[in-house]
């Protein structure tokens, strides 16, 4: 139980074999009360519903689109005022467009760094003042292994640009923070089993990726969970600034 009597925010926790989904169980199972904010509200609202209750009370699902500050700053009201402190923000919503760089729109500029990096930042800036007054917490920030390798197979360019800024702003974040007792950390998974990625997978495709991983396999939504869990908990309590990979090994 690494996370008993501590409340966390999930953001793009509603999609069911997502990042964000299997997180919100791992915590749930260590003893967290969750707010799940998401796009899809209904399936944020029916994902806290599914998860385990314990001792602090039901978990809440709300709509949020972390790229619109006002709904950023509603869900957070929302959630101060049900859950009274925030101890912990996993940024982890996210969306890709498998793009090259001549064919972005400024339109989908827009888009993928709105969702992915200034997502970060404004749902970090509607709960940082919580947090800050009731003495700390831990954010997590979700970055990717396209932002390392400047590119992916699935990230564009552009979702290269936004990952590798999220790794700028959670440092920065986490030097004007630190004092006040606030970690930030970010993840940067390689491959992983999930909607943004699994269903577009050839065989021939996923082969070819095996190979060049030396723990010779994909990873799959609980390796990252996972790291958001030790991040989350007091095992990190000397732990910020940092940039965790969950690639398999892939950058070796
Ligand atoms: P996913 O599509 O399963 O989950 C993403 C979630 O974010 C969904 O529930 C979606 O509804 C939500 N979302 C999308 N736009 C949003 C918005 N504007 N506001 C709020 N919520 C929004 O994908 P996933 O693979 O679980 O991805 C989770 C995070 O991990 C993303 O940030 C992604 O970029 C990152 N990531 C994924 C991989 C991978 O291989 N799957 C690798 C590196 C990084």
């Amino acid at each position: 139980m690494l996370l008993k009597g501590k409340t966390a925010v999930i953001s793009g926790a509603a999609s069911k074999r997502g990042i964000g989904r299997a997180t919100a169980e791992l915590f749930a199972e260590h003893g967290a009360r969750l707010a799940i904010l998401d796009l899809d509200g209904e399936s944020a609202k029916e994902a806290a519903q599914t998860l385990p209750v314990n001792d602090q009370g039901s978990h809440i699902g709300l709509r949020c689109d972390v790229s619109n500050k006002a709904e950023c700053d509603s869900a957070a009201q929302a959630v101060v005022s049900a859950f009274g402190k925030v101890d912990v923000l996993i940024n982890n919503a996210g969306i890709t467009q498998p793009v090259k760089t001549l064919d972005i729109t400024e339109a989908d500029w827009h888009r993928i760094v709105d969702v992915n990096m200034t997502g970060i930042l404004f749902l970090s800036q509607a709960f940082i003042p919580n947090m800050r007054d009731n003495g700390g917490g831990s954010i997590a920030c979700i970055s990717s292994v396209s932002a390392q390798r400047g590119g992916g197979i699935f990230g564009g360019p552009h979702y290269s640009a936004a990952k590798a800024g999220v790794l700028g702003l959670a440092k920065a974040m986490a030097r004007e923070f630190g004092p006040v007792g606030i970690r930030v950390n970010s993840v940067t998974p390689g491959l992983i089993q999930t909607d943004i990625t699994g269903g577009k997978l050839t065989d021939e495709m996923r082969t070819d990726i095996i190979k060049g991983i030396p723990l010779s396999r994909l990873g799959d939504a609980r390796d990252v969970a996972n790291i958001y869990l030790f991040l989350a908990s007091d095992l990190s309590a000397y732990v910020t600034g940092a940039v965790i990979d969950v690639n398999g090994g892939m950058l070796i």
